[in-house]
């Protein structure tokens, strides 16, 4: 956990955490321990040995580093329906949203499970997975591969919007091998080998996921849904002179043909006079 409730119940980040103090789980109470930053794990709150709260998850620098944009009453929620409880990793209660963040392996049961108690609860759910190392370089034809068959999802059945309304994919990839920066695949299909992605005009950004959830209130910053809407403008107007073009090409051919008709009749007409 990134976020722990002190003495008087108030939500502390990790990073602003005080010697001395107590901290605490927000999902089962149990009074916590701090655990320092090593290696890839990130500094975090943790249960002590032997504890039975469900509350463990991913510890990774990655998933810090994507929450901690959000501001902290967003972050690290516990939601509760018909007893079950789960904490969400960014809830933002004005968009009805849940954003889960995922660095390490999920078994299809366990995401299944957080699926339908976050659209049970009446929630939009975004996934975004690391795949940093996880993906195959696009081949011949773009198409996106996983790398190894163990890895995230590659267990699952095939997972589309009919399986699973209400609930978007990402994945987080650099967007090549020499490079940091890094680009938001939105997954429009993917099963145990390919990745089917939705096409857009202009790499999604996390600035541009953020811009979509208000953490970024810069305009010129494009939002998630704006690149959506520019490429389907882009791609109507692509269309239209396609269609311009073939309709120029079908009238240019139906003159061609009748002025065919046109001088065989002719031929035909002074044929007959002679
Ligand atoms: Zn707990």
């Amino acid at each position: 956990m990134f976020v722990a409730l002190d003495e008087s119940g108030h939500r502390v980040p990790i990073s602003d955490t005080q010697p001395g103090q107590n901290y605490f789980c927000a999902l089962c109470g149990e009074k916590l321990i701090l655990k320092k930053k090593e290696k890839n794990r990130a500094a975090h709150f943790a249960h002590p040995r032997g504890s039975d709260c469900t509350d463990w998850g991913d510890m990774s620098e990655w998933h810090l580093d994507w929450q901690a944009q959000f501001p902290v009453h967003t972050r690290e929620v516990v939601l509760e329906k018909d007893g079950e409880r789960h904490r969400a990793d960014v809830c933002i209660q004005e968009y009805k949203l849940v954003i889960e963040f995922q660095h390490s392996h999920i078994s299809q049961e366990d995401f299944e499970r957080r699926c339908l108690f976050y659209t049970g609860c009446g929630y939009q759910l975004v996934w975004v997975f690391d795949a940093a190392g996880k993906l195959n370089e696009p081949d011949e034809f773009h198409e996106l591969t996983w790398k190894k068959v163990n890895y995230t999802f590659s267990n699952f059945a095939n997972i589309n919007r009919t399986c699973y309304p209400g609930i978007t994919i990402f994945l987080e990839t650099p967007l090549d091998l020499c490079d940091d920066k890094r680009v938001l695949i939105a997954v429009k299909e993917m099963n145990q080998k390919f990745i089917t992605p939705h096409y857009t005009c202009q790499h999604l950004l996390r600035e541009n996921f953020l811009r979509e959830y208000g953490c970024i209130t810069d305009n010129t910053i494009l939002s998630i849904r704006e690149i959506f809407d520019k490429t389907k403008k882009l791609q109507n107007i692509a269309r239209q002179e396609q269609q311009k073009k073939l309709d120029e090409q079908a009238r240019r051919e139906a003159n061609q043909a009748f002025s065919a008709i046109l001088n065989s009749k002719r031929y035909s007409h002074r044929r007959r006079r002679f």
